[in-house]
């Protein structure tokens, strides 16, 4: 399998599981991208970074912007997407599963809603 993680509110929320869970898939013969919209001029700031929390990855990938994560995702074969923000996840294949992650970000906890955008958001009736 190749997993692909996201790292500013998704690796961050929690690096102690996402170094587990690097580790295990890699040890397991997988492959871990990792896929980020920071820039890349911080490459070096990001791999330390990633180190620091113990996140193994096969390859560190720069979105040139949020919705390019979904074309970045078939190029690089991505099959599983751990993703927090819903403008990274709209373009992705749709062979690709993708796990949301919550965070302070995209889910107001005082009124339990998602915070989305009428463009991304289908209400129900
Ligand atoms: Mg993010």
């Amino acid at each position: 399998m190749k997993v692909a993680l996201d790292i500013d509110g998704t690796i961050s929320e929690h690096p102690q599981f996402f170094a587990w869970l690097s580790q295990q898939l890699q040890q397991a013969g997988h492959s871990v991208l990792i896929l980020t919209f920071r820039d890349p001029a911080r490459e070096a700031h990001t791999r330390a970074e990633l180190t620091n929390w113990g996140i193994v990855f096969d390859a560190l990938v720069f979105a040139e912007s949020m919705t390019a994560k979904g074309p970045l995702c078939g190029i690089h074969g991505v099959e599983l997407l751990f993703e927090d923000q819903d403008e990274c996840i709209v373009n992705v294949p749709e062979r690709v599963l993708v796990f949301k992650i919550r965070n302070g970000g995209n889910f107001d906890f005082d009124s339990q809603q998602w915070v989305s955008t009428a463009r991304l958001t289908q209400l129900l009736r």
